[in-house]
């Protein structure tokens, strides 16, 4: 069985990054059956916060990337860490050291002085452990010195690294905490990890994390390391391109299908599609499919998506999400009254926006209530004459069948009997019901709103 996890580190807001990453490895176990895991790397007790720890569990709600069991704390795990250094001890593949920082100083001076390698070398390596001290010691792993070791990387192919670049790395300090090397292989390896998807910044710590693998003689997992995420400049996306964290994107109202959609054509694709279905993309999904050069993060095209997704979305995941929206982006939330008026009017809105604050915008007539406070452009199409044009529709809409067709019927006999084009009656309809320019059509405003609201709010708007 596939098992597949992300396993972010809550030291600040969840990166657009780490949101691929969570999702492609979402995808490739959703597509097989398999399992997806979430570990949280607190380890680092002075940069982890709680807060942060928070921004993940939300981020990965609100991109619905769903995960098996509790979430796994690494902090938690510490005493089983400890337990895997000292078994590697027991073994024979890892070691007591009992280097001082000074002695490890001096070592790399010296090192450095005679330009030969400055990875640290330690004396106690080979040292009969009836000579050790009593003293506080690390425990470091026995890594090779000669030869090579090679990550067969399923995205980058073949990585050759020279293991007398590789330390002897410690796996737990002195006061027996472990290190993050060693925890990271001890946790997939417990949780029955089967395929390590990462970004490409953890490549080197591969090689070294394959040693503890060696060393306690458990499979290695596949690994499939992708490359990070650029901006549109080509340098990697930072906060000088725009947004980079998770909950500003939900904060901008963009819808969560859309976001995966894109994200997951962000540095994978399937042939030329560029828009599907989190069931194509869990069936198509594949680490064949990940490009090797960074993809570049294109705002646009994440737009465009979420227009077509938001069209194609239920009501009840569209209401729900602007709910997370507004919220996110501390906006008001809406009424009971509000809510309803929307659900009536989503079919005449979905299509025609990308985003929740653009939805939001074309539904003004819908979450408003008498008096309609025009805006600029929509004061100016109140003109007199127009107003005197309200003023008329007003009998002939008391008496009509409620109905696009009729509406429409109506509405057209009015603009020709006033020789003027449809236009120029919509305009200032779409001021009474809105106050705004634009908005869906006026009949489907019409019809959302009903005669007796219609009316209203067109006789205010004629006085
Ligand atoms: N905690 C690491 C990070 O946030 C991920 C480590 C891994 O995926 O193995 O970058």
């Amino acid at each position: 069985q596939v098992v597949t996890r992300i396993a972010p580190s809550p030291t600040g807001e969840m990166h657009i990054g780490t949101a691929r990453t969570a999702l492609f490895s979402w995808l490739y176990a959703r597509g097989r059956g398999g399992k997806f895991l979430l570990r949280v790397e607190d380890t680092d007790r002075a940069r982890s916060t709680p807060e942060a720890t928070e921004g993940i569990l939300k981020g990965m709600a609100w991109l619905g990337l769903d995960y098996d069991g509790a979430p796994v704390s690494q902090f938690e795990r510490a005493t089983r860490h400890a337990e895997v250094a000292h078994e590697m001890l027991a073994s024979g593949h890892a070691y007591k050291c009992f280097s001082t920082q000074e002695e490890i100083e001096a070592f790399r001076e010296a090192a450095h002085a005679q330009k030969k390698s400055t990875l640290f070398q330690s004396p106690w390596r080979d040292a009969d452990p009836a000579s050790h001290p009593d003293a506080p010691f690390v425990i470091r792993v026995k890594a090779p010195r000669d030869g090579v070791t090679v990550i067969a990387d399923r995205v980058q192919g073949d990585v050759t690294i020279r293991n007398d670049q590789l330390d002897d790395m410690i796996v737990l300090r002195s006061d027996g905490t472990p290190t993050y090397m060693l925890a990271v292989v001890v946790d997939d390896h417990d949780m029955g990890v089967t395929h390590v998807i990462r970004g490409d910044d953890h490549l080197n710590n591969a090689a070294r994390q394959m040693l503890v693998y060696a060393a306690m003689g458990w499979p290695l997992p596949v690994y499939a390391h992708i490359p990070l995420i650029f901006g549109p400049d080509g340098k990697k996306l930072s906060k000088r391109h725009g947004a980079t964290g998770v909950a500003e994107y939900q904060a901008m109202g963009y819808p969560a299908a859309g976001m995966r959609n894109y994200l997951a054509r962000l540095g994978w694709s399937h042939g030329d599609d560029e828009f599907f279905t989190d069931a194509q993309a869990m069936s198509w999904f594949d680490l064949d499919g990940i490009n090797k050069a960074p993809a570049r993060f294109d705002t646009k095209k994440l737009t465009n998506l979420c227009g077509q997704h938001l069209a194609i979305m239920e009501d009840a995941q569209i209401l729900s999400e602007i709910d997370g929206y507004l919220a996110a982006a501390a906006l008001p939330a809406l009424t009971a009254a509000q809510k309803e008026r929307l659900e009536q009017a989503m079919y005449c809105l979905k299509s025609s926006a990308k985003t929740y604050p653009q939805l939001l915008e074309k539904a003004e007539f819908a979450l408003n209530s008498r008096p309609v406070v025009p805006d600029e452009k929509a004061a100016k199409a109140l003109d007199p004459v127009s107003r005197g044009i309200l003023q008329e529709l007003t009998p002939q809409l008391q008496s009509v069948s409620w109905e696009r067709e009729v509406l429409e019927e109506t509405l057209a006999r009015v603009a020709q009997a006033h020789d003027i084009g449809f236009g120029k009656l919509a305009g200032p309809l779409r001021a009474a019901f809105a106050g705004r320019t634009a908005t869906p059509s006026v009949f489907d405003i019409m019809l959302v709103l009903g005669r007796e609201e219609s009316l209203a709010r067109i006789a205010e708007a004629a006085q």
